[in-house]
Parts: C-alpha cells; sequence; structure tokens
C-alpha cells in the first residue's frame, strides 16, 4: 500500500482548489459585469457633460440663418470661444450646405469654407437627426467620441449641424484605474481565501488523516490507538466506526492466534503423526509426530515436498487420486536399516462448503508392533499346527500299520508303540509348554513367592545331574559330562518361586546336556553385583549361529529342527524360561560362539541383608 498521498492528491488541496476556483470564477463573472457597467455608465454621464447648453444651439442656428455670413462667421467664432467645457476637444459647426463655418480649435480655422465630406454630417443634414460614434486616431493613439447634432430654425428646418468631438482617453483611464483596483482586490481575496481554504480544509482532513493512520496500525497488528471522535458529524461517526472495528479485528485476531495456539498444541501433542497438503500435494502443515514417524529432524526439510515422496508412495499412488478418492487408508512398510516401521495412513481430502477440495490431511499412525504381533500370531498359530502335525502324522501311519497286521509281528509292535508312546508323550509335553506360556501370556500364572537361598537351590539342581550321571554310570548310551561350579562364598536369598525357578534351570542344563559332545564340561557360575545375583551355566557344545542369536529365545525356534525334535525337544524351554525370568523380574541372555560353546546367564534383582543381619547379631 502506498501510505505517501502526492501533493496534488490530498483532498486537502483539491478541497482548497476547488474552493479558490470557485471563488475565482465567481469574482471573475461579477467583474465582468461590473467592468461592463461601469464603462456604460461612465461613458453615459460623460456624453451628458459635452452636451452644449441650448442656448448656444440656439445662437448658432440664428447666425446659420443670416445672409451676412461674414458677420455671422465672426459671431460663430464668438460664440464658440465661449464654450467653455474643459471636455470637448473641438466643435465644428457646419450650415446647411456642408460648408465649416466655424472651429473652436484655432489651428483648424483653415478649413472654415471648406465643403465637408463627412459621412456622418450629411446624414445628419439630411434627415435632421443627430449622429454619433466612437472614433480612434491613429495619429495620436487616442479614442474619441464624436457626435453631430442638427441645428433648426425656428421652423424646425435644418439650417446646419454642430460637430462635437471629445477624447475618451480620460473616461477610459478611469475605468481602467477601478477594473485594476477591483482585480487586484479580487486577487489578494483569492489568495486569502486559498490560504483560509487550506486551513479549513485542514480541520476537515484532520480526522481523515487520524483514521487513516489509525487504519494502517490495525493492518499492522497494533490495535492500541484510538482515533479522537470529534462531533457527532459524518466524520465523527467515521471515527466511532473505525474504533469500533479495531476492537472487533482485535477480537478475531486474538480469537483466530488462540484458535491457532490450540489447534497447534492439538496437533504438537497428538499421538499420530499430521501432514496437511496444498492442492497439488506439496506438505503445508507437519506436526512432531510426523516428524518422528518418518525421520526428519526439521519441518523445514518436508515443507513444500510432495507428500507422496515424503511417504515414499510414488509408485503406488499419484496425488490426483489421493485426493479424488473421497478417503483412504492404507499401509506403508517404511522399515528401512533394520528398523521396523508400518505406518497406517489415512488420507482425507480438505473440503470448502463449495465443494472446492483445496488440500489433503494425511493421520500417520504406527502399527509396527500391530503389524508384528498380527505377524506373530499368524506365526504362532502355524507353527502349532505345524508342530502337532509332525507327531500325528507319525503316530497316524504307525498306529495304521499296527492295525494293517504289525500288532501281530511281536519284534516290530513294541518298536512301534514306544515310537507312539514317545510321540504323544512329547504332544503332551507340548501342550503343557503352550498351556503355561498361555498362562503368563494372559497373566493368570500365580508365582509361589519365597525368599530362597539361591546358592542352595542352585547346588540342590546341579546334585541332581550328578546323580543322574552316577546312576547312568554304566549305560553306555547315556552322555557323559561334568560340571563344574564356582560359586560365591556368600547365601544369596532372593525372591523367588522355586519350581518355576528350578524348571527354568532344568531346561537350560538339558539343553548344555542335549547339545554338546560326550564327556563335556558344563560349568555354572554364581556371583553378586550390589543388586543382582547372576547365575551362568557354560557348555562346549555346537555352540549358536551368530545370525540366530536374537532368536534362540522365540517360540520354537530351533537352530536345527530336526536334531531337536530328535532329542525330544519343543521348541518352547527357552521361550518359558524366558517369560519366568522376566516374571521374577530379572533378565536371560545368551553367549556363544558357533562350535566352541555357549553361556546362558540369568540375572535376578537382590537386596542384600547382611548389614540388617550383622545389626541383629
Ligand atoms: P528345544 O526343545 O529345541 O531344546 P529350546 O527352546 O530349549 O528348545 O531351545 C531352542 C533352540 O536353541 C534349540 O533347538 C537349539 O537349537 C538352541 N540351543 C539351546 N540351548 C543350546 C545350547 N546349549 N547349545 C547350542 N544350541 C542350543
Amino acid at each position: 500500500m502506498n501510505s505517501k498521498l502526492k501533493f496534488y492528491q490530498s483532498i486537502r488541496v483539491k478541497i482548497a482548489l476547488v474552493f479558490a476556483l470557485m471563488l475565482m470564477l465567481t469574482l471573475e463573472c461579477v467583474g465582468a459585469v461590473f467592468v461592463r457597467q461601469l464603462e456604460h455608465q461612465n461613458l453615459n454621464t460623460f456624453k451628458q457633460t459635452i452636451e452644449l447648453p441650448s442656448y448656444v444651439d440656439n445662437s448658432l442656428s440664428e447666425q446659420l440663418s443670416r445672409s451676412n455670413t461674414k458677420k455671422a462667421d465672426q459671431e460663430i467664432r464668438q460664440i464658440l470661444s465661449e464654450v467653455n467645457n474643459n471636455n470637448i476637444s473641438e466643435i465644428r459647426v457646419v450650415d446647411s450646405k456642408g460648408v465649416f463655418r466655424g472651429t473652436s480649435t484655432a489651428d483648424n480655422r483653415n478649413i472654415v469654407g471648406q465643403k465637408t465630406t463627412d459621412a456622418m454630417v450629411k446624414a445628419t443634414l439630411l434627415n435632421n437627426r443627430s449622429h454619433s460614434e466612437n472614433v480612434y486616431d491613429g495619429a495620436n493613439h487616442n479614442r474619441y467620441y464624436v457626435n453631430v447634432i442638427p441645428l433648426n430654425d425656428s421652423n424646425n428646418n435644418v439650417v446646419g449641424a454642430v460637430l462635437l468631438r471629445a477624447s475618451l482617453e480620460g473616461v477610459y483611464s478611469n475605468i481602467n484605474n477601478i477594473t485594476l483596483i477591483y482585480f487586484s482586490a479580487a486577487l489578494v481575496t483569492i489568495i486569502l481565501s486559498l490560504f483560509l481554504a487550506v486551513l479549513i480544509s485542514q480541520e476537515i482532513t484532520r480526522p481523515i488523516e487520524e483514521m487513516r493512520k489509525q487504519t494502517l496500525r490495525i493492518a499492522r497488528g497494533d490495535f492500541s490507538g484510538q482515533v479522537r471522535v470529534m462531533g457527532n458529524d459524518e466524520l465523527g461517526q467515521l471515527a466511532g466506526a473505525v474504533n469500533n472495528l479495531s476492537v472487533r479485528v482485535e477480537e478475531a485476531q486474538e480469537s483466530s492466534d488462540s484458535e491457532r495456539r490450540r489447534l497447534d498444541s492439538v496437533l504438537s501433542h497428538m499421538s499420530d503423526g499430521v501432514l496437511a497438503t496444498d492442492r497439488r500435494g506439496n506438505i503445508t502443515i507437519v506436526n512432531n509426530m510426523a516428524l518422528q514417524l518418518l525421520g526428519v529432524d526439521h519441518e523445514d526439510d518436508l515443507i513444500g515436498k510432495s507428500i507422496i515422496d515424503a511417504l515414499d508412495i510414488r509408485h503406488d499412488y499419484t496425488v490426483r487420486e489421493l485426493i479424488n478418492s473421497n478417503q483412504k487408508e492404507m499401509i506403508i512398510d517404511m522399515s528401512a536399516g533394520g528398523n521396523d516401521l508400518i505406518l497406517n495412513a489415512y488420507f482425507s481430502p480438505i473440503q470448502r462448503e463449495s465443494g472446492f477440495i483445496s488440500g489433503l490431511v494425511c493421520v500417520l499412525h504406527d502399527v509396527t508392533s500391530q503389524q508384528k504381533e498380527e505377524r506373530e500370531r499368524k506365526q504362532f498359530v502355524s507353527n502349532v499346527s505345524h508342530e502337532l502335525r509332525t507327531p500325528l502324522t507319525s503316530v497316524h501311519s504307525y498306529v495304521e500299520a499296527l492295525s494293517d497286521g504289525a500288532w501281530k509281528d511281536q519284534d516290530i509292535a513294541p518298536q512301534f508303540l514306544t515310537v507312539i508312546q514317545n510321540e504323544t508323550n512329547r504332544m503332551i509335553r507340548m501342550i503343557n509348554d503352550l498351556l503355561s506360556l498361555s498362562r503368563m501370556d494372559s497373566g493368570t500364572t500365580k508365582l509361589n513367592l519365597e525368599y530362597v537361598n539361591i546358592k542352595e537351590l542352585f547346588n540342590y539342581i546341579l546334585n541332581r545331574f550328578d546323580m543322574i550321571i552316577k546312576k547312568n554310570e554304566n549305560n553306555k548310551d547315556s552322555k557323559k559330562y561334568t560340571i563344574e561350579r564356582y560359586f560365591t562364598d556368600k547365601d544369596l536369598w532372593v525372591e523367588i518361586d522355586t519350581d518355576k525357578f528350578t524348571q527354568v534351570i532344568d531346561n537350560i542344563m538339558n539343553n548344555a546336556i542335549k547339545y554338546s559332545p560326550d564327556g563335556g564340561v558344563i560349568t555354572t557360575r554364581l556371583l553378586e553385583t550390589h543388586n543382582h545375583v547372576i547365575l551362568s551355566i557354560s557348555d562346549q557344545g555346537l555352540g549358536i549361529p551368530r545370525k540366530d542369536l536374537g532368536r534362540i529365545f522365540d517360540r520354537f525356534f530351533r537352530v536345527d529342527k530336526a536334531r531337536s525334535r530328535k532329542q525330544g525337544g519343543t521348541g518352547l524351554g527357552l521361550a518359558i524360561s524366558k517369560e519366568v525370568v522376566n516374571l521374577l523380574g530379572g533378565q536371560i541372555w545368551v553367549d556363544s560362539v558357533e562350535g566352541q560353546g555357549s553361556t546362558f546367564y540369568i540375572s535376578l534383582p537382590y537386596v542384600p541383608y547382611e548389614e540388617e543381619d550383622d545389626w541383629d547379631d
């Protein structure tokens, strides 16, 4: 907006100029009429002053009627010399034949006796009427008034004429002087009135100027000022309206500001990502969660970018498709570099009341865990069915073989029955494992917590394994192994569920034996930190490939499925162990080098009581 007005554009100057022009026009018109009237008046008055008294006319008529012309001419000269009128420049007397008989000017005496050539004189003599005209004498640049008056005898016959010549310069210079005075006065009046008009229009436009400044301030967002309301005229009312407008705009601005802040805060605290775009699909609004989900540090990196590029869906959709489809929901897999990220994107067009679509809103919801759970659930169901189908198929085929006659064979039948028994046992174990996992999943597992000296319990469990070795000493088929113990001297009292904990250690010990070659050493350790006890069981067995280390505690995961099944494993042992240890507030993890052996660690929370015990003692 151009806030600076040019001088001639200002209303103040316009009003003053219009005012002055109107005054000038009026004064011009009045002046013209006045000068005209003045001229007319002055000329009339002048003409009256140069009229000859009637006795002069009579005397002249008398002389012209005389027969003695010489005597008469002398008399005429005498009469003319007696006329005392300064306004008359020259008086000439002509007889009825048109011959000059006398003049008041001595220098022109030579014309006496000459015949006039003047048309006006001739006309007067002819029609007995006076004639007059203004003439301009180029010789001395003077204007003259010439009047020819007929002279009559007593019978009203023309006996001659008198020609009066009077200079008009005096009259005109008088008129000029008065005109000059008038126009000078008019000029002064116009200048003064122009000055006054500027002052008055300044007064009129001052509130307008104030309102202009106030509206500029409102436009800048400054609502502090108020226009002074002067009077109750139209400008006063306008000033009031501007003040009212300022308050309204301020209120509207405040409400839209607070609305925007609220929207900003809602957007920034939303747990879903929100993106808004213009009609071309370029991002205009983005909230913190969307930045986080899309792994972008700063919103400037997204603003202006096409939404289909930001979500990496250019190959599947166009902006037009997203805008035209009324509402669209899709799952976008944005997993990258080992980071799983699955987003549910919900698109909806932004539509004005007129139906015009001005952009898109996209709400992003992180469904990674749901999708993962869903995948795991499907995987689990498929695993369970698969795991159960294998033993069932073999049971089915053995039963079929038996019923087809193998039961009669005394050598084969017992073998078949043993296989059937083993398989059904494995199935029962698996179902029991699944049930206990399911109980732990649903949180219905009841823990029998008690303070137990973990060193004693660990020793007790390991002793059982030593007993098994002793018992199987003479059995050539059973595996030989040695258990070594490196335990802390201290008794460590830990709050655990003895049965479940025993199940965990049994499982890890069994695995260590299962997946180790004959004659291996199993090293067990027990130590404590200031708030944890850590148990470890190391074997010298197959070890676990590096790539499988992260999945070893997953349900049904086995490095070598056939081998595990042959050993009667269900693939659920470590999964159950992990759930139990987690329930006890501890952690379980594994360290392994393929071909060299594995070490399983269990840490449990532990609060040392020694100081208190000392005090009691
Ligand atoms: P399973 O019933 O098959 O033993 P687990 O859940 O106890 O099921 O163990 C899962 C898998 O982890 C096993 O199949 C095996 O491949 C691997 N595993 C467990 N313990 C050891 C170990 N001490 N040494 C080598 N591999 C092991």
